[in-house]
């Protein structure tokens, strides 16, 4: 008889996560918690030590025809520091792996390091380690994060209540028109190598897309205005994919308003230009690396005025669904679509 074989498209990302790993029982007293939130929350005493790994593969993640790879060492950082964030965290410290093949060079993988060293200074962590290797099939970065946050102030996914407000930092949807317009110019020089692409017009939605920065600017406002979410995630897959890991975690369901969704105006254009939804792309566009939060509602007020937080929607029973309010006050199922590499 031939052993069975299921494609790891038939389960998803999360379906392949979930099979793997829900038979390990956490063992020791210390892990608070372990698969299922942005980063693994470890009790490290006086604070909860925050921990996440996330990796870039070269034909998956990124395309060096146009991504530099200074910009690749800045996301690969910046990706990872996002999701400490996520659990209303601060960075310390970070390893970064490296599988090369011989295509890179030793002054590449020094400008990789540019990026990375930026990136350290920018979020204030170290680099304290990593690891080496040959890779056949182009380059893989993975970089592993480690953190600390006030055992008070640990932001999980699964602590929504009913009538909390869900907020957004930022705009949603830039970086994947920015991977739309990349993509775009790298066709058209194929057609006409002596085309220089001029991307000047879209450099916001371009930026977005190869240099994302982790809102911890935000991280830290939030502190000042002593505001503790109720719940948190950050946005790596697109707006409707966090808001049903919320969700779900959280046992609620949810509102948002289509007239509330951040957007960027040249993100909206760009969407119209080619022909696609900008409110796809906001909901499942990804890699924007904003955060998405809920508050309760006594402290709207501290941060109502807030020019780069915005106010989406709020949750509700769980019986209640997860919708989408249109401008036209249609109430539509929200669904999420997520990214499949798979
Ligand atoms: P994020 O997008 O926030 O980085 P992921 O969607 O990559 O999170 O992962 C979701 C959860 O599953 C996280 O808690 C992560 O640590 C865990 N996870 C992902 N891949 C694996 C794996 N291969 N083995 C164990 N845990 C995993
Ligand atoms: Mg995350």
């Amino acid at each position: 008889m031939e052993a069975k074989r299921t494609e790891i498209g038939e389960l998803g990302e999360f379906g392949l996560i979930e099979k793997l790993t829900s038979s390990f029982v956490l063992q020791q007293e210390s892990s608070i918690k372990g698969v299922g939130d942005d980063a693994a929350v470890i009790d490290g005493g006086d604070r909860f030590m925050l921990l996440s790994t996330d990796s870039l593969v070269e034909g998956i993640h990124f395309d060096l025809s146009y991504m530099p790879l200074k910009h690749l060492g800045f996301k690969a950082v910046s990706v990872n520091v996002s999701d400490i964030a996520a659990m209303n965290g601060i960075p310390t410290q970070i390893t970064v792996s490296l599988a090369i093949s011989n295509r890179f060079s030793v002054e590449a993988m020094e400008e990789l390091y540019e990026g990375i060293k930026l990136a350290c200074d920018q979020y204030k962590v170290d680099l304290v380690g990593g690891d080496t290797c040959a890779s056949h099939s182009g380059l893989m970065i993975s970089v592993a994060v480690v953190g600390f946050v006030d055992k008070d102030k640990i932001t999980f996914r699964n602590g929504a209540k009913n009538g909390d407000i869900v907020c957004a930092t930022g705009d949603l949807g830039a970086a994947f028109m920015g991977l739309n317009v990349l993509a775009r110019e790298k066709e058209a020089f194929k057609g006409n190598p002596n085309l220089t692409p001029d991307l000047e017009e879209y450099a916001y939605l371009v930026k977005r897309q190869l240099r994302p920065e982790a809102r911890m600017d935000m991280i830290h406002e939030l502190r000042d205005f002593n505001v503790v979410p109720t719940s948190m995630i950050d946005v790596s897959d697109g707006l409707a994919s966090e808001l049903f890991h919320l969700c779900k975690q959280s046992g609620l369901g949810v509102a948002v308003y289509e007239d509330k969704l951040p957007m960027d105006g040249k993100m909206y254009e760009t969407a119209v230009e080619f022909k696609l939804d900008p409110i796809s792309a906001v909901m499942n566009g990804g890699e924007d690396y904003e955060l998405l939060f809920t508050i309760s509602q006594d402290d709207f007020e501290k941060i109502k005025n807030h020019p780069d937080i915005h106010f989406i929607g709020y949750m509700h029973e769980a019986e209640k669904g997860k919708v989408l309010s249109t401008k036209g006050g249609n109430v539509v199922p929200l669904t999420a679509q997520g990214w499949k590499h798979f």
